[in-house]
């Protein structure tokens, strides 16, 4: 993704130069993915049906959380909004309003999106009303992906060296990074280095010494097993996130198979009892041997220190709850381009860079943590600890003025719109007390009319979707 990006963006007279190795590999895992990475593919000239069909793409609308507030009890975090903003308010607060007047409709039900992964529903609408759009990612096999793009851009001209780097020289000066030694002599030179070597964080990490800042305490998942197997006959447009007695699990629908995996804490369970947990709730038959991966939540304190900027992985990891890595992959290559060096490397862009990052960080970090901590679960150790943790206080404030007020807020590096923490405090059931004054500015009639009219509206556009599998045997002309 960086390599091609960056072969887009600039000029031919600079050279970029791809090192990976085989005997390394790639981490291999990562499915789920959230729409800006539509932007990305549609700036890079990825053709989707050609995207669709070489890495096994399905759409994805939305993740079903199922017994995170409670065993049984399951709601949608979609990519749509509920609703509409009417007035001066945010359509959370009519729907409050309507559920003291005894309106019925969840808050979902106003949701196109929920609407269609109900009924397995996708497809393109004919409508220019904004009510009408049906904003979609998709699941896919990053490993095909990472290939196809790796094609890309050496056909754009990036240079691609295989080899296992075994040396970073360093100036003895300045402690910028100068070149790598490759395994058998090879020597690649740079005046700028993105370090996308993964958790290994070769570059960042094990040369300049830039510190990783730990979230376990409120983040304690370090492991995951994941497994595909065989796909379901119908094909949901959603992934599957379930909670366990002590973590998670993903289901993840692509055309040739389903991603499976269950994401831990070694604390609570060892790696045997978490892999018979997984396989004995696979509901399709396994295709490989599963796989175990270990990992330290947390950050990477500079993403970008001297002339490396750590890109991927190695700028830090965040469980996939939210699908929120490959997104801050695309979005620390923006931040780079917005704020590429001139000439030399300008420190303030440096800071900037690196506030920016963090800010990011943290508000995904934050979400996440909601997910966990406004549970109702209590059936184990685990849920108690989560439940019983101190959060921080950013987070903190929003469940409370939510829970108060009916309100949300937003940082300015938050990815996740007010519709998403609205869905996912309520899903996790956080039930507000009140909503705000100007919500009332109707009389009861008017505004029973209003929200009929909103059902009614969301719900139009369903008749012209398919199921999602005869869109995507469309899509790549099957
Ligand atoms: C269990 C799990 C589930 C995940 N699920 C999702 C998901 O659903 N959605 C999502 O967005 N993200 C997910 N992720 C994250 C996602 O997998 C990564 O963000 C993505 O794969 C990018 O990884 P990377 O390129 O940073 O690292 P890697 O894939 O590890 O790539 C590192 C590269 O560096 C090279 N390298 C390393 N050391 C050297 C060396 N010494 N010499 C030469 N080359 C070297 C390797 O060859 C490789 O090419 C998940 C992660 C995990 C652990």
């Amino acid at each position: 993704m960086t390599a091609i990006l960056l072969r887009k963006v600039l000029p031919a007279s600079k050279h970029i130069e791809l090192v990976e190795s085989d005997q390394i590999g790639i981490i291999g895992v990562g499915e789920a993915t959230i729409p800006p990475i539509q932007i990305f593919n549609r700036f890079i000239n990825l053709d989707e049906s050609a995207f669709l069909r070489e890495t096994h793409a399905t759409i994805k609308l939305a993740i079903r959380f199922e017994n995170w507030r409670r065993q049984g009890d399951s709601y949608y975090h979609t990519f749509g909004a509920p609703g509409a903003n009417v007035g001066f308010c945010g359509f959370q607060h009519h729907w409050l309003r309507g559920q003291k007047l005894g309106l019925t409709p969840s808050i979902w039900d106003y949701d196109l999106h929920y609407l269609a992964c109900e009924r397995g529903l996708f497809g393109p609408i004919n409508s220019n009303n904004p009510l009408h759009q049906l904003g979609y990612a998709y699941h896919f096999d990053s490993a095909l992906y990472g290939q196809f793009l790796r094609r890309m851009a050496e056909e754009a001209g990036v240079v691609r060296t295989e080899g296992l780097i075994e040396h970073v020289h360093q100036d003895s000066e300045t402690g910028f990074i100068t070149r790598l030694g490759l395994e058998g002599g090879r020597v690649v030179e740079g005046d700028l280095f993105i370090d996308c070597t993964g958790l290994r964080g070769l570059l960042i990490r094990k040369t300049l010494g830039v510190a990783h800042e730990d979230w376990s305490r409120w983040l304690p998942a370090d492991s995951a097993w994941a497994v595909p197997s065989e796909r379901h006959e119908n094909t949901a447009p959603y992934t599957r996130s379930i909670a366990h007695r002590v973590g998670w699990q993903w289901r993840i629908p692509l055309t040739h198979r389903n991603g499976n995996g269950l994401v831990y804490s070694s604390a609570y369970i060892d790696d045997d009892d978490a892999l018979s947990q997984l396989m004995n709730i696979l509901d399709t038959k396994p295709l490989a041997e599963p796989r175990k991966i270990s990992f330290k939540t947390g950050r990477t304190v500079e993403q970008w220190h001297k002339n490396v900027i750590a890109i991927g992985l190695s700028s830090g990891f965040l469980e996939p709850l939210e699908s929120t890595s490959i997104h801050l992959i695309q979005s620390g290559i923006v931040r780079l381009m917005k704020m590429f060096p001139h000439h030399s490397i300008e420190p303030s862009m440096v800071e900037l860079y690196n506030e920016e990052s963090k800010e990011e960080f943290e508000t995904i970090r934050d979400f996440i943590i909601l997910h966990y901590h406004a549970t109702e679960r209590d059936d184990s150790e685990f849920w108690r600890a989560m439940r019983s943790m101190e959060v921080p206080l950013r987070l903190q404030q929003k469940m409370q003025a939510f829970r108060a007020t009916g309100a949300v807020f937003n940082e300015q590096q938050d990815i996740f719109r007010d519709a998403s923490w609205i869905e996912v405090m309520l899903g996790q059931g956080i039930e507000p007390q009140d909503y705000h004054p100007a919500a009332d500015v109707m009389s009861d009639d008017r505004f029973i009319e209003m929200m009929q009219q909103v059902l009614k509206v969301k719900q139009e556009p369903l008749g012209q979707l398919m199921s999602h599998d005869a869109f995507l045997a469309k899509a790549v002309g099957r």
